[in-house]
């Protein structure tokens, strides 16, 4: 039983489970403390991120840098993953099948972490955790299930190319600080 993140990082980077290893460079488990009070879910690792082994390292990464910024969250506070932590290749989406086979390192990661809050970033990390709601419903809902805090958001590439989004993507992180500064 896999009870430390860094363990568990090296599981999810000899993982074979889906056809995603053959085209990988490397895997991309995700990036934070232990004592992380909230878990971003983006979707999938990209060129960047699939060569430093990093999520959020390329272009939507630096937005997100600054929307983390100008919130004024601290990024200790947060540990950031994504539905699948191989890159699809040519940046496709990921399948569901995909996904589905990759949410158990979601859950093992969750389980050591327990962060307070779920952010999920888009469609694809949302459709996990807001099944059959579209992403105009989702955006800025807060909700409680099981005991887990779960917010939906946009992605953050999405919210690069369209100035309504990214409006809301910034006040949407400005409420994930404000949470956090009330934890
Ligand atoms: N980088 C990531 O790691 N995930 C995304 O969803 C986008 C860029």
């Amino acid at each position: 039983m896999t009870d430390s993140l860094d363990d568990l990082a090296m599981e999810i980077r000899r993982c074979k489970q889906c056809p995603l290893h053959q085209t990988r460079r490397q895997a991309v488990p995700g990036v934070g403390p232990v004592t992380a009070d909230v878990f971003l879910l983006g979707e999938a690792p990209g060129e960047e991120e699939d060569r430093k082994g990093r999520p959020f390292i390329g272009n939507t990464g630096k937005l997100m840098g600054r929307l983390v910024q100008n919130a004024g969250i601290d990024r200790r506070r947060l540990f950031i993953s994504n539905t699948v932590r191989c890159r699809p290749p040519n940046n496709r989406d990921p399948l569901p099948d995909e996904m589905a086979t990759c949410r158990q390192w979601t859950e093992k990661q969750l389980g050591i972490i327990k962060p307070k809050m779920i952010v999920t970033l888009g469609r694809f990390a949302s459709a996990e955790y807001f099944p059959n709601l579209a992403m105009a419903e989702v955006r800025g809902c807060l909700t409680r299930s099981e005991g887990q805090l779960i917010f939906g958001s946009y992605h953050p590439a999405a919210a690069l190319h369209q100035p309504t989004l990214r409006k809301r993507i910034t006040e949407d992180f400005e409420l994930i600080g404000e949470v956090i500064r009330r934890l």
